[in-house]
């Protein structure tokens, strides 16, 4: 039997491998997705996980659970030979091996676009994975019960200082997201006051949200503000060595939670470790049927989609186009790929991938919006209930919608969880310390 091989399962592969479970005839093509994480993650509501207002495993859609009739293979593929139709496979436990395969899709999305500055590697996290996620929340949570703790001072101001690195729609909504519950937890605080947090958003070009137009973008800015935010336009981080952070605007200040969201790079395995065919950005050159190749050249069984593909806007109207980085084309790519690759097995020719954008849709906060479809701009609550109800429909499975759900509307009536969970990145501590304590009690008796 034939073997499709998909590498990555995100939001394009996983709705790849959904769709060719579908579509295919039982005999007909074994499809394997190879992935380190057992999930899909719903990166739309990462904003959400941070603000406490999603449970972190709601953002995460098992692969086993759901993709039935595939193969799963926990581990990294480390390079691709398609000139011999395999790949090799980094497992978390156990030496590097090669998987042969028939036909591949490449859906490995992108990896958090990093620079060299000084210190932001030792101090900065991103938010791109579900552990970044509930890892913001917490430390946002443990520094309040450490900073209620102090006197007033520099070390309670440093604690309470949140940077976010990148305007673009992730960073504005994590950072909406995070401002929001930092105020609102203030109530359950009383030992600190509005006066004692600092947020400072830094974006290198002159406005932020590229993908609402600007006037919408200004009114971001302006309602971020008004909350007590600091939004740095035109600005780049030059240094973070040791949480002090300077900043090309000339401010400087320490922060003790940075957070890098300034953008995508292609992952490392694409820009070095493949004869795949890629773009001066490291992404896999595809053709707007989604084989990977160029109008003039195409590579036989070999496909691509989502963040790590280069592929044709055929909806715009400017030349040379690609389509945008998002789930929106990342999901109906991977459905495209799975029925064009169902057609080419079966000797028909693939269709192309054409997406005409339905809008940018963003939520800054409990209870405030913004969205954009063309020259149609809602802002505030009405587009923030239209973000909920548009994610809660579009994330996979009943199980998940149901689930989320279910949460929000818990905390309608109790309000978010403001509980840290910290200690679970040190899970042994307690039982170690009591055991050390106790050998030492043994060794010394009397
Ligand atoms: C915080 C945040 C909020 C967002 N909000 C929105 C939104 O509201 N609307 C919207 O349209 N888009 C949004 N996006 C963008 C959207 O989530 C991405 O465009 C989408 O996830 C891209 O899908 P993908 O399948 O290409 O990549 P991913 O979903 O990132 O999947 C890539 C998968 O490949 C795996 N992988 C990587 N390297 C390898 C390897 N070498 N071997 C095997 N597996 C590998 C990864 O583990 C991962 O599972 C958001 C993104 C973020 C970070």
């Amino acid at each position: 039997m034939r073997r499709i091989l998909v590498v990555g399962g995100g939001y394009a592969g996983f709705y790849t491998a959904w769709k060719l479970e579908k579509k295919l005839r039982r005999e007909e093509a074994e499809v394997v997705v190879v992935d380190p994480r057992p999930y899909m993650t719903y990166q739309p509501f990462l904003p959400e996980v941070v603000a406490g207002s999603v449970e972190a495993r709601h953002a995460a859609v098992s692969l086993r659970r759901n993709l039935r009739r595939t193969k799963i293979v926990s581990g990294m593929v480390t390079g691709i030979s398609h000139a011999d139709r395999k790949v090799t496979i980094r497992p978390a436990q156990g030496p590097d091996y090669t998987m042969t395969y028939d036909v591949i899709a490449v859906t490995a999305g992108a990896v958090t676009r990093t620079f060299d500055v000084p210190g932001v590697a030792d101090r900065a996290i991103g938010m791109k994975h579900v552990e970044e996620a509930v890892a913001i929340r917490d430390r946002l949570f443990t520094a309040y019960d450490e900073a209620a703790g102090l006197e007033p001072g520099p070390e309670r101001r440093k604690l309470l200082t949140i940077t976010f690195v990148g305007g673009g729609f992730s960073g504005v909504e994590g950072f909406a997201e995070l401002q929001s519950l930092a105020k609102s937890l203030l109530k359950k605080y009383p030992e600190l006051s509005e006066s004692d947090l600092a947020f400072h958003l830094v974006e290198a070009t002159g406005r932020i949200l590229p993908e609402v137009s600007d006037k919408p973008g200004e009114w971001v800015v302006k309602m971020l503000e008004r909350r007590g935010a600091q939004v740095h336009l035109n600005t780049t981080m030059t240094s973070a060595e040791d949480g002090h952070v300077v900043l090309s605007d000339g401010s400087e200040f320490d922060s003790e939670l940075i957070v890098w969201t300034a953008g995508n790079a292609a992952t490392r395995l694409l820009r070095n470790h493949t004869d795949l065919p890629h773009n001066e950005r490291g992404l896999v050159q595809v053709r707007a049927d989604l084989r990977i190749g160029t109008d003039a050249e195409v590579m036989t069984d070999a496909w691509a989609a989502g963040d790590d593909a280069a592929v044709p806007d055929l909806a715009s109207s400017k030349p040379g186009a690609y389509t945008v980085p998002n789930a929106q084309n990342a999901v109906r790519q991977g459905k495209r790929l799975a029925k064009n690759l169902v057609r080419s097995l079966r000797g028909r020719e693939p269709k192309d991938y054409v997406h005409h954008s339905l809008g940018a849709i963003a939520t800054l906060g409990l209870g405030t919006g913004i969205f954009q479809y063309r020259g149609i701009v809602i802002k505030g609550l009405l587009a923030w209930l239209m973000h909920r109800g548009y994610h809660v429909l579009a994330v996979p499975t009943w199980d998940r919608k149901v689930r989320v759900f279910s949460v929000w509307l818990v905390s309608f009536f109790y309000g978010r969880d403001i509980v840290s969970l910290a200690s679970v990145q040190s899970p042994r501590e307690a039982f170690e310390t009591e055991a050390k304590a106790r050998t030492l009690s043994v060794s010394r008796p009397g």
